[in-house]
């Protein structure tokens, strides 16, 4: 159940409101929120008297539901971008798996303001399968990224592995990526509820919808309002592609979320050959966001190398979008 307390219920108040009803609890607009479980269907008597209005919720899906808020959240991505809410538009997302130097970077950048697209994604701390591959840049990559976004004036997402620099992520980007494998890293959704930033939540590959909504929900019931979601493929039978992408599941989020979806089909299909149709496909679906990853010399990347486009596959794959976007009402960005 979500409860708005009344305007002049104090934080003194509010906080022992929540702990006298076991409730998460968060301030909004100068009005506390708080959030019981899903299987409280009567407003505790306590709150009777400081409860402005209440939502009585089907499942555990609460902050995010269209049952609580029917549109589609609003995200502010740096000064000027905008998706979700009453916007029709699709951020496209592009840049290498992980950065690896100034040169390499700036070779990105160069592509984006080619293409007038404003958010350079590039990983500085990877959250590789083995601990002997490349583990990015870290520190000094962030640094790197933070140049090159004043240089060139463009949005920067780059993720969380660990909570060892957590805070530095949050500091430095303008997006958060909460990457697949620490979606169920409670101090890193914890630490991003409080952030006020806006985060990309990937999805586990083993996690049900369900689970993913949730992990989403500790970031909102922290209080940060803007977090979208990202389908990036699940593990399933399959092995001749590395995940597979659960479009079905897209349609289930846009359905009952009122977070942005963004797709990532890099990551699901895994490999080059596959990524330019898939993305036309994930644009057809009406998202909100697309993550595309994008290298100037693939073969020589440290990370992610088989699924990377080069630029000019990414030039010919990018002209084509934009009357797919047109055609559902939608604008690339
Ligand atoms: C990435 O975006 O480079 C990445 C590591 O993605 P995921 O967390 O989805 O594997
Ligand atoms: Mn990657």
């Amino acid at each position: 159940m979500i409860i708005h307390l009344k305007e002049n219920i104090d934080e003194i108040e509010a906080v022992k409101l929540a702990e006298q009803s076991r409730s998460a609890y968060y301030k909004k607009h100068g009005q506390y929120v708080l959030i019981t479980s899903s299987s409280d269907k009567e407003l505790p008597a306590a709150l009777e008297s400081v409860a402005d209005e209440y939502f009585v919720m089907s499942s555990d899906i609460q902050l995010a539901s269209r049952q609580y808020r029917a549109q589609v959240r609003e995200v502010q991505v740096g000064k000027n971008v905008q998706l979700g809410g009453a916007h029709d538009n699709t951020l496209l997302i592009t840049g290498p798996c992980s950065i690896e130097s100034k040169e390499q970077i700036t070779q990105s950048a160069n592509l984006l303001k080619e293409l007038n697209i404003t958010t350079l994604r590039a990983g500085c701390f990877k959250p590789r399968t083995s601990p002997y591959s490349f583990q990015g840049l870290g520190m000094e990559g962030l640094r790197m990224l933070a140049e090159v976004r004043e240089e060139y004036g463009l949005n920067i997402i780059t993720e969380v592995r660990d909570a060892t620099h957590v805070d530095a992520v949050i500091e430095y980007a303008d997006i958060v990526q909460v990457g697949s494998k620490a979606m169920y890293d409670q101090g890193i959704l914890r630490t991003c509820g409080k952030a006020n930033k806006p985060v990309l939540l990937k999805r586990h590959f083993g996690a049900t919808l369900q689970e993913f909504v949730q992990a989403a929900e500790f970031i909102l019931s922290g209080g940060n309002e803007q977090v979208m979601l990202c389908e990036r493929g699940i593990r399933t039978f399959e092995t001749k592609t590395r995940f597979s992408l659960d479009l079905c599941g897209v349609a289930y989020l846009k359905e009952h979320t009122n977070l942005p979806v963004v797709l990532d089909p890099s990551h699901a299909m895994g490999i080059a050959y596959g990524i330019p149709d898939l993305t036309r496909a994930c644009v057809a679906m009406g998202v909100d966001g697309l993550l595309i990853e994008t290298h100037p010399t693939p073969k020589t990347a440290k990370s992610d190398a088989a699924q990377q486009l080069n630029h000019d596959e990414f030039r010919a794959l990018y002209r084509t979008l934009e009357p797919i976007a047109g055609a559902i009402g939608r604008r690339i960005i």
